[in-house]
């Protein structure tokens, strides 16, 4: 079976090229027994290494030389509180964190279901708050959430999706992606058919 730190290059690389994150933002994590492996901060998910992996234990603490990804303590509290779930996958994903800009989300529901593939794969899609990167204080309510939703969106900022394996979390966040990517478009064109009614009158 590929080492965690492999998986996590690989799918890295992948969400890199097909332009699902840019600069050194974006983060992925793969548990493995009592340790979750995950990316480290600053990295770009083009190019990181499998020895620059950071490796956290369930509470978020760092137990090796390499620092892990700002938003570990999100990655550590999917994972605490889904036992089942072995994977997250984190993005700046440019649909998504549209949509997560936009004001009067619903808290409960950022994304109508527009396609049956993300009524199947995502359900809801609920909203973390905005909040500062790294500010742990918000993981009472990433636990919250998790406890019921497989993925979340945080407020400008981007998606976070959990999954048994890496590819099914990657599966997640690009539904949540594409399904973003249909109602901005859709929101348009409803905008501009509002216009045209209102200069017909
Ligand atoms: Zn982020």
């Amino acid at each position: 079976m590929t080492h965690p730190r492999d998986q996590i290059v690989e799918t890295a690389r992948s969400i890199y090229s097909r332009g699902l994150t840019h600069g050194s933002t974006g983060n992925l994590s793969v548990r493995s027994g009592d340790r979750i492996f995950i990316t480290p901060t600053g990295s770009s998910l083009g190019t990181v290494q499998p020895d620059e992996i950071a490796e956290i234990d369930p509470d978020g603490t760092a137990i090796t030389q390499c620092k892990p990804s700002k938003e570990a303590f999100i990655h550590a509290a999917i994972l605490r509180i889904r036992p089942e779930l072995g994977a997250v996958v984190h993005t700046h994903s440019t649909y998504a964190t549209a949509v997560s800009c936009l004001p009067g989300l619903h808290p409960d529901s950022t994304l109508p279901p527009l396609t049956v593939y993300f009524e199947m794969r995502v359900g809801s899609l609920p909203l973390v708050p905005r909040f500062r990167p790294g500010d742990t204080t918000m993981t009472a309510t990433i636990e919250k959430l998790a406890a019921t939703n497989a993925a979340m969106l945080l407020q400008n900022h981007g998606p976070v999706a959990a999954g048994t394996t890496l590819q099914s979390a990657l599966d997640t966040i690009e539904e949540i992606e594409h399904t973003a990517h249909i109602f901005l478009l859709t929101q348009a064109h409803s905008g501009r058919t509002t216009a045209t009614i209102k200069d017909n009158r």
